[in-house]
């Protein structure tokens, strides 16, 4: 989509951002212990995406682990991907993790794929198989199981356990070449059936599986496991620091076990934290499900916690990263609040966005005695934030929209925005006063007439009176239609994966996590906004330009609501 932005008044953003601080952690130390003692004299990471879904801000987290300690260290880090389930993935997903790893603010070294090393690790296999550490199965994917046993039983040694070499090596080759149906055999690794560790009992390291793949088309019938792939293509790209997630901890041992008996670069693997965050699914297999059965609009649905979807809502990658920062990393899991993301969010943007006028719900004013025909432009300041976003002009004329909740014909307690017999002030503009109401035969108010006071221009009074209340506007005649979608949480449960009896995780989507409105009217310097530019709507949150926009209908998205309801919380907490 082609919009012209070059001709809006207001810059949507100056690059003003939030600074960025990270804290140390045990990750650091680690590696400058490993470089003090000569372990490695080189620090080299690597991002492991599968490409079977887009990332969420879970991996964001991982990201920032792999490539902010390289970066630190004056190492490098790839961007891999592990491509060994050739059913679940996808070139989309390829595409998307690039264009996202690039948007978050990472650059990769080398850019490699799991299916570079199947020769090589089809290689290994042969040497392990040839070493008598591993051997060709025919139990099928059941028997498998039962004989593995349960983690008070140790397992059964499987009856094809003591095949000979030359008897394994003629199988497997048999396996690679097609010889046998999908699932038929299995190629694995000779450890320890009693083993306390799961993972150590004869883990899988080829399955037979006609499919074709992303990248290698029907080259290959066997692929390798995650587990004996993960471990060997770290080494041959010589990883120092291979750091995942904490569920992966249990497979360490079996990691250390491939490098170790293959005499290969020993990269070592070092786990942390998942990411963690109230309302929110970190889940690619449930992501998708969601963008399966329409329950959002795809995988950037501005409600996603993708982060496509974080990007096309408006939340900035600085935002993302201080967040993840700050988030820091542990040795154990926790679950982090929803808005100590979005208080990063506007952190961010209160920095570095434009201040516009915007009126979701119009209600029209009237002021009659300013002159018929008469149009003026105030100035309005851009960011108060940042004293070089300068000013535009706004058209100020007899009839205007404010923001229905702005008016109450009958003003509880405590209510200071206008009401009848009552003087606000208009944001830029001047001083109104309320004067009479036009009701619709529904009774209720659809047109407030108003007068003004001419001495009050700009928004202050010569004689000192005040006002308790400023309200921002629009002019009617200058207005720019827009549609705006106003974003809540997706699951209404804190933990989305709790569930009932017989309940699944969609049954606590919010039903209410988006409400468009048709036609709110903004300030005509938004006419040309282009999509992803972002503004703050005054006194109402940040928004950010759809990318359904079209020339003269604009999309609009609230990124985050003004309101911070984690600084409430923080301080609260002390
Ligand atoms: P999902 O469970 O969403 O499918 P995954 O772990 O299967 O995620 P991968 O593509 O295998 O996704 O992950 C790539 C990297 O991102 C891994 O190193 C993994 O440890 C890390 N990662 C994934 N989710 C999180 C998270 N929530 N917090 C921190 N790191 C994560
Ligand atoms: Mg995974």
């Amino acid at each position: 989509m082609l919009m012209n932005s070059s001709k809006s008044s207001v810059e949507p953003e100056a690059v003003n951002s939030a600074p960025e601080s990270r804290p140390a952690n045990f990750l650091q130390e680690r590696i400058a212990e490993d470089l003090r003692s000569g372990k490695y004299q080189h620090v080299q990471t690597r991002f492991p995406p599968e490409p079977n879904g887009y990332l969420h801000i879970g991996h964001a987290k991982a990201i920032c682990i792999d490539f902010g300690l390289a970066d630190e260290f004056g190492g490098k880090t790839n961007l891999r991907f592990d491509d060994t389930n050739p059913e679940k993935e996808d070139t989309e997903y390829v595409d998307s993790i690039q264009e996202d790893v690039r948007w978050l603010g990472f650059n990769w070294d080398g850019l490699y794929y799991a299916s570079d090393y199947f020769d090589q690790i089809y290689e290994w296999a042969i040497q392990l198989i040839k070493a008598g550490k591993a051997y060709v199965d025919d139990l099928n994917a059941d028997e498998v199981r039962e004989y593995r046993g349960t983690l008070t039983q140790p397992g059964k040694e499987s009856p094809y356990r003591n095949r000979s070499v030359e008897e394994n090596l003629d199988l497997f080759i048999r396996m690679k070449n097609g010889e046998f149906p999908d699932g038929a055999r299995t190629l694995r690794a000779k450890i320890d059936m009693s083993s306390p560790n799961l993972n150590l009992r004869d883990p899988i390291m080829y399955r037979i599986l006609r499919a074709e793949h992303h990248r290698t088309g029907n080259k290959w019938l066997i692929y390798p496991t995650y587990d004996w792939a993960h471990g060997q293509s770290d080494s041959i790209e010589k990883v120092t620091h291979s750091m995942c997630s904490l569920e992966f901890a249990d497979h360490q041992p079996l990691y250390n076990w491939y490098i170790e008996q293959l005499g290969i670069f020993p990269s070592q693997q070092i786990e942390f934290d998942r990411l963690a965050i109230t309302y929110t699914l970190l889940s690619k297999r449930k992501l998708l499900q969601l963008v399966n059965e329409g329950r959002v609009s795809g995988w950037n649905d501005p409600r996603m916690p993708t982060l496509g979807g974080m990007r096309r809502r408006g939340y900035t990658p600085e935002a993302i990263r201080n967040f993840v920062w700050t988030v820091g990393v542990s040795r154990t899991n926790g679950i982090v609040e929803l808005e100590m993301l979005e208080h990063f969010v506007r952190e961010d943007l209160n920095r570095r966005s434009a201040r516009v006028m915007a009126v979701l719900h119009p209600l029209k004013i009237v002021i009659d005695n300013y002159p018929e025909g008469q149009v003026e432009q105030m100035d309005a300041v851009n960011n108060p934030e940042d004293p070089n976003a300068g000013s535009r002009k706004v058209p100020f004329s007899k009839i205007l929209y404010i923001e229905q909740d702005d008016f109450r014909e009958v003003p509880p307690p405590k209510y200071f925005r206008l009401s009848p017999g009552k003087e606000v002030r208009l944001r830029y503009g001047y001083f109104i006063t309320a004067k009479s109401v036009v009701k619709n035969a529904q009774g209720e108010v659809v047109e407030v007439h108003c007068t003004y006071d001419p001495a009050t221009r700009g928004g202050n009074a010569p004689d000192g009176r005040k006002v308790k209340s400023t309200i921002h506007w629009v002019s009617a005649e200058h207005a720019v239609d827009a549609e705006v979608r106003i974003y809540d949480k997706l699951f209404t449960k804190e933990n989305p994966t709790e569930l009932e009896e017989g309940q699944n995780f969609t049954d606590n989507l919010n039903p209410n996590s988006l409400e468009v409105i048709a036609n709110a009217k903004l300030e005509p310097s938004l006419a040309d906004a282009a999509p992803g530019s972002r503004y703050q709507f005054e006194r109402l949150g940040y928004f950010c330009v759809d990318t359904d926009s079209k020339p003269g209908r604009s999309v609009f998205n609230r990124t985050v609501a003004l309101k911070d309801s984690w600084a409430k919380i923080e301080k609260k907490a002390k």
